[in-house]
């Protein structure tokens, strides 16, 4: 059975023309299988953390009414970031674009490489922002 479920993806760009990275990602997103875009926050910058030395992010969240399971979505936002030129040479290193699944509105998952909701959902601060954002936008519709 198809479950028709809202899927929150955070998207974040540390290197080159990073505006025209996220426009790119967002059409991406829009045009997957099964998807439909439904609002996306406005883009914030933030300063990187970890152990690598690196320039500030931009990120944005949107919110994808979609019938893909997690799963699905994660094989769709690999390939995005493959197809968008994801250059990265380090973990945790600078990237021209990263997609991360934060939450599902029913759905969850627990594998090694797949947990959702992210274990870091309630931990950015901007994720917050960004998804009381959205749920601002969805709910005046
Ligand atoms: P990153 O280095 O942040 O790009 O992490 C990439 C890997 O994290 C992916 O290849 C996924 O297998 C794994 N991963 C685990 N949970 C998630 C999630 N909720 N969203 C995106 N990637 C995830």
């Amino acid at each position: 059975m198809t479950v028709r479920d809202i899927a929150y993806v955070a998207l974040g760009s540390n290197l080159g023309d990073r505006d025209v990275y996220l426009a790119r990602a967002r059409r991406a997103l829009a045009s997957m299988p099964r998807t439909r875009l439904m609002a996306a926050s406005s883009i914030e910058e933030t300063e990187p953390f970890g152990p690598v030395e690196q320039g500030p992010y931009l990120n944005q969240m949107v919110a994808l009414e979609t019938e893909l399971s997690p799963r699905e979505l994660l094989g769709e936002l690999h390939r995005i970031e493959q197809a968008e030129g994801r250059v990265r040479t380090e973990r945790w290193g600078p990237r021209t674009l990263d997609l991360d699944i934060v939450r599902y509105e029913q759905q969850t998952a627990d594998d090694a490489d797949l947990i959702v909701p992210h274990p870091a959902v309630n931990e950015r601060d901007f994720w917050r922002r960004e998804q009381a954002e959205l749920r601002s936008l969805i709910a005046r519709h």
